[in-house]
This record gives structure tokens, sequence and C-alpha cells, in this order.
């Protein structure tokens, strides 16, 4: 069972060792318990359903509208837990196969009822928002769509239903000995349909790729009929289709049965440990080994607040002393030393040669390899960070995350200014926010830059939204100034809209407006995403 407010899996906790909570409290204040509203306080609010003839596949009970009027985005966290949230879908359709989508979507025209298509609800840019209009709202969720459809290995190409979640559609794949290689730090509870219609990146993606490297085809059915995808492995005839759907956010209709590329699992899959003298050092360690050619699956590089917090948060006191004791004998201090996760994979061989390589180019740059202890319990624990969510809330902490992909040569302006405008953003009110980042993907031309904020959660539902707005406003400014890409993972939602022309341009704006125009001409499909 999932947490209906707050993250992942009821029966998994993630404690906060008492350094970190000693941390928060110097750098950032003291707090009280952030509230938590009742489920029964919030389903008391639930206005009647506006829907007339509900059909069989539809429920208006009160409960499953509260349960899909969110995702987990900030200002989400700040309506189920403050219980501010003020907006609920009129219904919840579950169909169980694409023609009873198609039934869904003739039902919503009947209403003169907007769609928003959920898959695993784990949007974190207000991609599920309801939006206040005067129509009745459906929340079309796919969790009953799941099914592993066929697998071709021969073509290396499996299809899905598009409600499959990380977890069951590796296991599908695992029977065949293949894997997707799809692990967004969601991936217990995102979806195929959800990754593809965000543009989703995963931890291994250098590997295997982001998703629109592992999209191959499919079928979308908008308002105008079904859209079929080929699989074609490649193709010149004119633009690919299949990127207009990548990234489309609902808008454009319900993604159905989902072709995918699949590979081999390979043989060896390791994560090692590196730390570097420093950010600047370490940045361009990076960016030489990805131009290498090497069988890297993931370069994951923390800034040095990042690896102090990481350090801290990790517990296990006496084997981080041991760790720094030796850092130093090697050369490498507290507050400057960053901490790298290196991934190589493929036969044993060729990790094994690859590994032998990237170590002659940490060299170069002074690094220290510590052994693949840290990135095992990396790679055990890697779906576990999220759900310090929960327990900083809970101690009055709220954080966000927020994320861009920039060139090298703009990697470390950019960082420094996301870092200053968030740890500069509450100043006027007085507050501390807790900043830190790492390169999470890396790429030939340059990478993602991944921030962290923590910072105290006010008395009031509005003043914690108010510093929240100012935080991420000021960041998204930075980013955008910078000329950095407003989202290099999480897509736009509500919380990114604001900036997307600064970076289409209005004409580019004006062109995607135009294919939702076509796809959707009542506006049915999620409106207000991407315009
Ligand atoms: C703790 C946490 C960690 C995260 N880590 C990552 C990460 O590492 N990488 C990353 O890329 N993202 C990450 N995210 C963001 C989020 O998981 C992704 O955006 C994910 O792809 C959303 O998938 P979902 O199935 O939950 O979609 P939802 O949140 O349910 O929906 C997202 C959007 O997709 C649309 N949609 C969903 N399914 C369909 C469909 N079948 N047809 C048409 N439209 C559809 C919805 O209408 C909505 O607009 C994280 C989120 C959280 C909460």
């Amino acid at each position: 069972m999932y947490r209906w407010n707050g993250w992942g899996d009821e029966q998994v906790d993630m404690p906060l060792p008492e350094a970190a909570a000693e941390m928060l409290n110097e750098l950032v204040g003291s707090t009280a318990p952030g509230p938590a509203c009742t489920k029964e306080e919030l389903l008391s609010r639930i206005p009647e359903s506006r829907i007339r003839q509900p059909i069989s596949l539809v429920s208006t009970e009160p409960e499953e509208r509260l349960l899909h009027s969110y995702g987990q985005s900030f200002p989400d966290w700040v309506g189920f837990r403050f219980g501010s949230i003020s907006r609920f879908p009129d219904a919840v359709a579950y169909p169980g196969t694409t023609d009873e989508i198609k039934d869904i979507l003739a039902f919503a025209e009947k209403e003169n009822a907007v769609v928003i298509p959920y898959g695993g609800g784990t949007s974190v840019v207000g991609h599920l928002d309801v939006p206040d209009i005067d129509r009745p709202v459906v929340s079309l969720s796919l969790e009953r769509l799941n099914r592993l459809l066929d697998i071709n290995p021969y073509n290396r190409l499996a299809s899905f239903e598009p409600g499959v979640r990380g977890p069951h559609l590796e296991a599908q794949l695992k029977t065949h000995g293949y894997t997707l290689g799809h692990y967004p730090q969601s991936f217990e509870q995102s979806t195929l349909g959800g990754w593809v219609t965000t543009r989703s990146s995963g931890h291994q993606s250098l590997y295997y790729g982001r998703i629109e490297d592992l999209f191959a085809g499919g079928r979308l059915i908008t308002a105008k009929g079904d859209l079929q995808l080929p699989p074609y492995p490649a193709s010149a005839a004119g633009p690919d289709i299949r990127q207009i759907v990548l990234g489309s956010e609902g808008r454009m209709g319900v993604l159905a049965d989902t072709q995918v590329i699949i590979t081999e699992i390979p043989a060896s899959d390791d994560v090692y440990g590196v730390f570097f003298p420093s950010w600047d050092k370490a940045v361009d360690a990076v960016r030489s080994l990805v131009g290498a050619g090497l069988p890297l699956s993931m370069i994951r590089l923390s800034n040095p607040v990042e690896t102090m917090t990481n350090l801290i948060i990790a517990g296990h006191e006496k084997q981080i002393a041991l760790l720094k004791h030796y850092l130093r004998l090697r050369g490498l201090f507290d507050n400057t030393y960053c901490m790298a996760l290196i991934g190589l994979i493929g036969s044993r061989k060729n990790a094994h040669t690859g590994w032998r390589h990237t170590r002659d180019i940490i060299k170069q740059y002074n690094g220290v390899a510590v052994g693949k202890s840290m990135g095992n319990a990396w790679k055990k624990n890697r779906f576990l960070a999220p759900y310090l969510r929960n327990i900083l809330w809970d101690y009055g902490y709220g954080v966000d995350t927020l994320e861009t992909a920039i060139n090298w040569d703009n990697v470390r302006p950019t960082m420094a200014a996301i870092e200053s405008a968030i740890s500069s953003a509450l100043s006027e009110k007085k507050e501390s926010v807790h900043v830190f980042s790492h390169l999470s993907h890396v790429y030939t031309s340059g990478s993602s830059i991944y921030t962290t904020y923590v910072y105290r959660l006010a008395e009031t539902a509005e003043e914690t939204m108010d510093r929240w707005q100012l935080l991420k406003s000021r960041a998204s400014q930075a980013i955008v100034n910078a000329g950095g890409t407003i989202s290099h993972q999480h897509g736009v939602g509500t919380d990114h809209k604001p900036y997307l022309s600064a970076e289409k341009g209005q004409l580019g704006v004006d062109l995607l407006n135009q294919i939702w125009s076509f796809s959707d001409p009542d506006m049915r499909m999620n409106p207000g995403k991407l315009s």
C-alpha cells in the first residue's frame, strides 16, 4: 500500500540520523512538527460530483476522487498535509482495455468533461493539477492496464500496457532474461506511460539511454482517432511523430500499448565510489570520462555540500570517520572533496577493462577510488532517499528538488547561480535554506544539474507556499538566465509553465498549441498544460 499523504510504501520508513537532525537544526533552524491533516477532514470537504450519469468503469466515490487529485510536487504536499487542497476530479475512471479507454473518452465527450490521464501519480511539477474550470474533470487511472502484451527477443522489443509500474515491468522482462534498464528515482511507483509522456530519465541512462531512446512506438488514443507509431529502428520519413508524443503530458491523448527497446541483462553491473579533491577537478574528470568511450552506466557527482550531507545522512559514523581519515591521508580534505558514484556495465571483461581505464583517468585528476562498498550500498538503497521527505516533513522541514541541463562550459557557473539564488531567496524573511547539488546525468556535450533544498515549513499553508514560490521562482529565473533547460527530466506541468516560452520561444509554444488544438479540438485532454 502506498502512503496517501506522502512518499512510497507504507511499510518503509527512512529514519533521520541524530547527526543529520542536528545539522539541519544548526543550518536551517529549529522546527515544530509539520502538520498532518487527516483523510477524514479532507473527505468531508469534497464537493458533489458534477458528473450526471456515471458509467460502470467510472467511480464518483469521494475517496477515489481525493486520491487522484494530486501528485508529489511540493504544492501537492502542502495541499494534502495542511489540508489546503481545494480542487478534486469529479470522477475517476478505471479502464481495463484500450477499447475501454475509448469508452471513457466517449463518456467524457457526452459529459463535456475534461480528462487527466493518471499513471503512477509521481509528477513533481503539477502535471495532475485539477484545473479550475466550469466543466467536470475525470481522472483516467491507468492502474488496471499493467500487462506485458508481447516480447520479441529477436527484435529486442517488448510491448506493455501503459500503466505498468517499474518493478512489475522489470519482473516481467526478467523472466525472459531482459531488462528495460529505466530506473528513475520514482521507479517503485511511476509507470511506463508516465515516463514516456514526461520524457523521464533513469539512473543508468548513460548506458540504456533516456526514455526517448527506449520508446520504440505504440498507439496514442486521441480525440481524432488512433495515432499508430510503428517501431521503426530508424526512419528518414520526415519529422518523427514519436518525438511529439514524448513529453506530451497527457495533452495529446492517452498512450495505450507502448513498445520499448529491451536489453539482455548484462553480466556485470558495478558501481564504484570515488572522491575528488575539489569540485573543479571533479567536473573536469567527469567530462573526460564521458568522452573516453568507456562502458559507463552512470556518473553521479555530488558537490562538496552534498557530499558532506550524504555522509551525515548515511549514519554509520565509525565507518565514515575511517573513510575521512583515509581521505586525509591521501590529501583530500573535508568541505572541499566531492564524492562520485561511477557505474561500469557490460560483459565481465569489458566492465573490468573499462574500470581499469576509468581509474587511469581518475588518477589524472587526483581522484581516489574507494572500492565498491559505497556503490553497493547505493545500489541496495537507491530508491530509499525519497522516503526522507516523509520524516523531514514530520520534523517540520520542507524539501524540494529542481533540475536543469546545460553545456559543459556553463555547468559550474549555472550550479553556483542556482545555489546562490536559492540560499538568498528567503533572506528577507530571515529564513535559512540548506542547498546542495549533484550532476546526475552526463552527456557528451554537457550535464544535468540536480539541486535539493531544505527549509522550514511555516505555520500556515499560505506562508509555506510563499516561501516555496520565492525559492522556485528565483531558482527557475537563474536557470533561464543561464540558458539552461527549465527541466532535464521532471517535465513542465504547472510549475514550469511560466518558463516554457523562454526555452521554446513564442513561436515554439504557438506551434505546440496548434498541435494540441488539432489533436484535441475540444480542449478535453489535460487542458492548460504545455501551453
Ligand atoms: C520521489 C520522486 C523521484 C523522482 N525521480 C525521477 C527521476 O529520477 N527521473 C525522472 O525522470 N523523473 C523522476 N520523478 C518524476 C516522475 O516520477 C516522472 O515524471 C514520471 O515519469 C511520472 O510518471 P507517472 O507514471 O507517475 O505519471 P503521472 O505523475 O501519473 O503523470 C505525469 C503526466 O503524464 C501523463 N500521463 C501519464 N500516463 C499517461 C498515458 N498513458 N498517456 C498519456 N499521458 C499520460 C499525465 O497526464 C501527466 O500529465 C520523480 C518523482 C518523485 C516523486
